[in-house]
């Protein structure tokens, strides 16, 4: 394994550790860097391991293999070099005894592996001339990969951007998840409709995952709680009434540079081997396998909801299942190394939850330590404030989880008791001393939601669990404190933090756009993958005629590989001469793809109306899943479909507008339109989106952004300048303004005939011939249902944006200049950044380069 001896290390962290790999080749010039870096295999060696496996894993032979298992057999090989840097790395971790954080996350959109882990090895460029000596190429091989899609969308993706730079930058970390059987839903068109299929990513196997029988856990369910009174205290024993079985199968996580192989742990539900073989053998085959399939069910799906909370019973069983395995691992792992001695577990020991989807675990962990280990309680909360901390997402109110007294009675009556304990002992101390004798203030902060039916709110569980609270960009950190958590954050100041997101450059650049990546290495260091922040040194060039026509040139060519991927999928022909206006994301009303459609809207009646209306031509470029249930947004994605179908087959507009929506978006697709995007879409409504990493992806591949003062746009714009965007419309204080004097629809409506005009068009069958209405939920809910996202009030303002877009477009050279200076300016959205935050702020980890 020689993979780490030869460049830079990231020395991102606190560690000192990090330094000793520095080599004196570092000073060398940028280009010099970049061909010093050597793959630690020849491509001759390689093709033996590819033909090896081949032949001994797949049981086939080079004249009859197909595609996948010529993919499966180049998996196989670099895996090779994937387990010895794992192997590397866990003894390393286990001979320094390191503090370590566990990322708990229901979701990690991780998308495919083969290309990520061939460019963290350095392994890209000898793959690809292996592969040719065998008459394959390597690009179509990375298509036969299926996305591992076990996320709806951001919050996923970011938990799989934070895992690549934890790895990178030698952290200790694990991610525990759900090995779900299927991930997101794939989506399909029928008619202009969604329609979903299952997702089956590891029907056949998948090469990257290694199965953990032996650190299987059991997790219990249902039952009741019986109090004995035997010693000084009474003792809680919880009865389950079931038991799973959780099996652990690992994905290893290859840091970028020959750093460390960490892993990601995903456990999967089968039913227990405590089989009922009395049932079984009463003739009772069906029912015991009937538990069986119940059992299996728990892992069986992704719950395809974002930003929304489901409620469901499964969804809580889910969440206690990997959060209760995952606990049950973080202490199985401590005592292995310090038994009943429980001093060190906070030292050593960081849980991060990602969101309050994994809260669960706070009152685990109690019940682990007080019922199992029989700690004081006392002793046992330190332990949990000490370990916690919680990443907020989401300030929309629909999100906002809570369950049912009820449910918790029945699922996880244990939990509900320590619940209580928690709760009573925070609003008797802590809410009491602060506020004395408050009992509205109680109620206001209590765990436990009075009302008919009594809730557990699982954001305050996670506040008064955690030690550290964060939001995820400024303006919505700010949020958090001023509205969505004032109280907590008067009584506990230190509290609540901001850790503003990032995404890893290694997948978002330097592995989807390896014509810009080959380009900027040819101005800068070569370790810019590591220290984004170099970026910077293109700003010099912006100016420099020639480096703005490479620059171009490159967008150009990645364009033009898009327009060839648009018509392999829909049939639409588009020019790579227009300019290609992109919104990639969840659908969702906030996120506003119906405004972006009312300005389509717009444009293509202004080209009716004058066919020679000045504007560049345009390709609008759509991905969008919407929640199977979210009536609305299925209803958006609809009339963009149809919309488009009038729009693409209209020749009266002389080719000068097409729209364009790419079915199933998911990582990889994204992967293929970012490098290709001359704008980024980012136009929720001010307060809405919490941080948005979309934004940051496309701006870093040159992209301008037409967006709002949400988010993280604030500080996109912030690092860019404002010359380089097109920042436009209400505020988040204009919006409350707004709200507090009482919005109505109507004013735009009655007031802007262009407004007017379209909503009243969506109306008509212009669109849906022989079904008239068949648009009409949208209308309805931006006049009738009040327009609570606020999309007829920035219409205008949005439409003079995409005027001033449009100006631009024609001056190449100002666009060009801008791009560049996207580029240039996104270093502080690297998730490095993001996780040397978290270090500092949160989890206080050391680096440890691993020893071998
Ligand atoms: C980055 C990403 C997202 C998040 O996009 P936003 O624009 O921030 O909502 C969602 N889905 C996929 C597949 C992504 O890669």
């Amino acid at each position: 394994m020689t993979t780490k001896a030869t460049t830079t290390k990231a020395t991102t962290t606190t560690a000192t550790k990090t330094t000793v790999t520095k080599k004196a080749a570092a000073k060398k010039p940028a280009t010099k860097a970049a061909s010093a870096r050597k793959a630690p295999v020849t491509a001759k060696a390689l093709q033996g391991k590819i033909i090896q496996h081949l032949r001994g894993t797949q049981g086939t032979y080079e004249e009859k293999a197909t595609p996948q298992a010529w993919w499966r057999a180049t998996s196989f090989a670099v895996n090779e070099f994937v387990m010895a840097g794992l192997t590397d790395t866990q003894k390393t971790h286990s001979r320094y005894d390191t503090r370590a954080v566990n990322y708990l996350s229901m979701e990690f959109l991780m998308g495919r592996l083969l290309s990520n882990n061939l460019h963290n090895l350095h392994l890209f460029d000898v793959t690809r001339a292996a592969l040719e000596g065998l008459g394959q190429n390597l690009d179509d091989l990375l298509e036969e990969e299926p996305d591992m899609a076990l996320g709806n969308g951001g919050l996923g993706r970011l938990a799989a951007c934070f895992l690549d730079s934890l790895a990178t930058m030698n952290l200790p970390a694990v991610g525990y998840g759900i090995h779900y059987e299927h991930g997101l839903f794939e989506q399909h068109f029928r008619d202009g409709r969604q329609i979903e299929r299952p997702d089956a990513w590891r029907e056949y196997g998948n090469p990257w995952e290694v199965c953990r029988p032996e650190s299987a856990q059991q997790v219990k369910l249902y039952g009741y709680v019986e109090t004995r009174y035997e010693g000084a205290t009474p003792k809680k024993v919880w009865h389950a009434g079931r038991t799973i079985k959780a099996v652990p199968w690992d994905i290893p996580i290859v840091g970028y540079d020959g750093a460390n192989v960490n892993i990601l742990r995903l456990w999967e539900s089968r039913a227990t081997n405590f089989f009922d073989w009395d049932v079984f053998n009463a003739g009772g085959y069906v029912d015991a396998q009937a538990e069986q399939a119940q059992a299996e069910t728990i892992s069986k799906v992704l719950y395809p909801n974002d930003e929304t909370d489901a409620g469901k019973e499964l969804r809580l069983i889910q969440q206690y299942f990997f959060c209760a395995a995952s606990v049950a691992d973080i202490v199985r792992r401590y005592r292995r190394a310090h038994g009943d001695d429980w001093t060190s577990f906070p030292k050593l020991v960081a849980i991060q939850l990602n969101d309050t989807h994994p809260a669960i675990a706070i009152p685990e962990l109690m019940r682990v330590l007080i019922d199992d280990y029989d700690m004081a309680w006392k002793d046992a909360w330190g332990i949990c404030q000490q370990v916690f901390s919680y990443t907020n997402h989401t300030l929309l109110p629909e999100a906002l989880e809570k369950w049912t007294v009820r449910l918790f009675e029945k699922v996880l009556p244990r939990h509900l008791d320590i619940i209580y304990d928690i709760n009573h002992q925070f609003l008797t101390q802590q809410v009491d001393a602060q506020w004395p004798g408050d009992d509205a203030m109680k109620q206001h902060l209590s765990i436990i939601e009075e009302g008919h039916e009594r809730m557990v709110r699982m954001g305050h569980l996670s506040v008064v669990g955690s030690h550290k609270v964060n939001g995820v960009a400024q303006v919505h950190s700010d949020l958090v404190r001023t509205d969505l958590f004032p109280e907590f954050h008067e009584l506990w100041p230190e509290k609540l933090t901001n850790v503003t997101n990032g995404i890893t450059p290694r997948r978002w650049l330097k592995a989807c756009n390896p014509r810009l990546a080959a380009l900027i290495d040819q101005h800068i260091d070569a370790d810019w993958p590591l220290h984004l922040d170099k970026l910077k040194g293109l700003i010099a060039k912006a100016d420099d005629a020639k480096f703005q026509q490479a620059f171009m040139a490159v967008k150009r060519e990645n364009k033009v590989d898009l327009v060839a991927e648009i018509h392999r999928l829909t049939g639409i022909e588009v020019s790579p001469d227009a300019l290609f206006d992109v919104q990639i994301k969840r659908l969702h009303e906030y996120k506003r793809q119906h405004l972006n459609l009312l300005h389509i809207l717009a444009l293509y009646r202004r080209l009716l109306d004058n066919p020679e209306y000045n504007m560049v031509p345009r390709v609008f470029l759509f991905g969008a899943k919407a929640a199977p249930g979210y009536h609305l947004a299925k209803d958006i994605i609809f009339a963009i479909n149809k919309v488009a179908e009038r729009i693409n087959n209209d020749s009266r507009i002389g080719g000068k507008l097409k729209v364009v929506m790419l079915p199933n978006y998911r990582v990889s697709l994204a992967e293929k339109m970012i490098p290709a995007a001359d704008v980024s879409e980012q136009i929720s409504t001010a307060g809405k989106e919490a941080s948005g990493t979309g934004n940051m992806k496309l701006a870093l591949n040159g992209a301008l952004t037409i967006g709002t003062l949400d988010g993280a746009n604030i500080e996109i714009a912030e690092e860019a300048g404002a010359d380089h965007c097109f920042i436009f419309g209400l505020t988040v204080d204009e919006v409350k303004a707004l709200n507090a004097r009482g919005y109505n629809p109507y004013d735009f409506y009655d007031h802007d005939e262009e407004i007017r005009a379209v909503l009243d068009w969506l109306d008509s069958d212009y669109f849906t011939p022989g079904q008239p209405g068949a648009l009409a939920s949208i209308k309805h809910s931006l006049l009738q249902g009040g327009d609570p996202y606020k999309v007829l009030a920035d219409f205008r303002a949005y439409s003079d944006a995409q005027r001033n877009v449009d100006e631009k477009y024609r001056d190449g050279t100002a666009w060009a200049r801008s791009a560049i200076i996207n580029t240039a300016t996104m270093g502080k959205f690297n998730s490095d950044r993001s996780i040397q935050d978290y270090v500092d702020r949160i989890w206080h980890l050391k680096a440890y380069p691993r020893d071998n």
